[in-house]
């Protein structure tokens, strides 16, 4: 497979550090709201990637962060009058909803900053020992310039950046380039006790942390949206390497952004839209096909009709399997043959030229027209293989139509609801050990039922 590096601008082969075994890491969201429709193109490319990379035999180990300690979450949580954590953890349960509505699997690993601030203060003390940052009146910099290689990622050089950087009014810094590792504590803020003083880390230093801690110093893919390319990814990368005296990541990838009635989406403007409206509305495979139907570098422009084209490409795909699984039962393909050979190489040649989903997604709907087509004449043998490539290994690969056609006419809103009915009529006959077994159940589906007075509601805890 080749990948679009963007440290070196060029296609390089896919060649995990240990054979078989790709690590990969993607940066997480911020959990101070819920997230928006923007938020869902990492979410669904990166899985998809994710999943193909085990389709081609790989192991994947995935981690994706949450940044639990940041200004908006503090700010959140002071307008609320309860900790930066209730604030976090409330969020990071609406995401696993989110997640789990869209069918997008968990990484292996989702680390939280707020667990890893001694981890973070160690590495800091060791910057610090090797000239790499200082200290200034309990605050902790990075020091640009220690790191020669300092630009490397986004392409710029030092020096420009020095000449075009805006002057701040930051008179603490040795140069306006240089970044926080660590923040002194301003009241009202949570703070954790260290060598500078009581005060919190800041942005950049979290995912090198957590990388490093749970991957190893090199991992291969590091992957997230372009807006985080600088600062971020940059200053991540060189307190990586600063730290570790190893390359920090093999492969760079970054999506492209999504822009709003011609704006790039962000929460700072008005115009939000929230992933689970856009599920709500649309479905989710329609999201799905919408944002792997462009290539992940591309921007992409979420509009009326482009949306809408992809929700009856979905439809008349369903359609499709449904009118197989209505008429022909499924034999379990017996061998492999010219055909199903041809069919997979093609999938995977797009895929593997820089993940180029559009040219999977145009594959699977070229199939979908050949299955109904064989349908029409009658042809099931032809039928029951294309049905079996399409179902079983292209659209799964893609995340795609996974949900059967009767439980995406119920969401799984509603069928909790019935659940939590059920269980409410159990409790109130007094036969406690069914509701419990139920209440067991769903925990073990990472799904937290909560009795209050008003009600019973549920959380999504992920733990499964
Ligand atoms: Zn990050």
């Amino acid at each position: 497979m080749r990948i679009r590096n963007t440290l070196s601008g060029k296609l390089e082969e896919l060649k995990p550090t240990d054979p078989g075994i790709v690590k990969m890491y993607v940066c997480g969201p911020t959990v101070y709201g819920l997230i928006h429709v923007g938020n869902a193109r990492p979410m669904i490319v990166f899985d998809a990637l994710r999943r193909y990379l085990e389709y081609r035999g790989y192991r994947v180990i995935m981690v994706q962060n949450f940044t639990d300690i940041d200004d908006k979450i503090i700010v959140r949580a002071n307008e609320l009058g309860v900790t930066f954590k209730d604030v976090a953890d409330s969020f990071i349960s609406e995401y696993w909803r989110d997640a789990t509505a869209l069918g997008v699997r968990a990484p292996n690993f989702a680390p939280k900053t707020s667990d890893f601030v001694q981890q973070i203060i160690s590495s800091i003390e060791k910057l610090i020992a090797k000239g790499y940052a200082y200290v200034v009146d309990g605050d902790v910099y990075f020091d640009v310039k220690s790191f020669p290689k300092y630009g490397e990622l986004s392409h710029r050089s030092l020096d420009d950046m020095i000449s075009g950087a805006r002057v701040e009014v930051n008179e603490k810094k040795r140069n306006p380039l240089d970044f926080a590792l660590w923040k002194s504590a301003k009241p009202k803020e949570p703070a954790w006790q260290s060598p500078w003083g009581l005060g919190r880390p800041g942005w950049h230093i979290e995912c090198t942390i957590m990388s490093t801690e749970l991957l190893g110093s090199t991992i291969d893919i590091h992957a997230g949206g372009e807006d985080l390319i600088f600062p971020h990814h940059e200053n991540e990368k060189a307190q990586s390497e600063a730290l570790t005296g190893k390359p920090f990541v093999k492969y760079w990838m970054h999506n492209g952004m999504i822009r709003f009635s011609g704006d790039k989406m962000s929460k700072s403007l008005g115009n939000i839209f929230l992933l689970r409206q856009a599920i709500k509305a649309f479905g989710a495979d329609a999201l799905k096909l919408f944002f792997l139907s462009k290539h992940y570098r591309s921007p992409i422009d979420f509009s009326q009709d482009a949306i809408m084209s992809t929700v009856k490409a979905a439809q008349r795909a369903s359609e499709t399997f449904n009118r197989f699984e209505s008429k022909i039962s499924v034999p379990p393909l017996a061998k492999s043959d010219e055909w199903l050979e041809e069919k997979r190489a093609a999938f995977c040649d797009s895929l593997d030229d820089d993940f180029n989903t559009p040219k999977a997604v145009a594959l699977i709907f070229e199939m979908i027209n050949d299955l109904n087509r064989a349908m029409d004449e009658a042809n099931d043998d032809m039928a029951v293989k294309i049905y079996h490539l399409l179902r079983r290994e292209f659209c799964p690969v893609l995340g795609l139509f996974e949900v059967p056609s009767w439980a995406a006419k119920n969401s799984i809103d509603e069928v909790l609801q019935i659940l939590i009915g059920v269980r409410n009529e159990l409790r109130s006959r007094k036969v406690y050990d069914l509701a419990d077994e139920i209440r067991l159940k769903l925990r073990a589906n990472g799904i937290e039922l909560k009795d209050k007075p008003e009600g019973t509601d549920y959380t999504f805890t992920g733990e499964v």
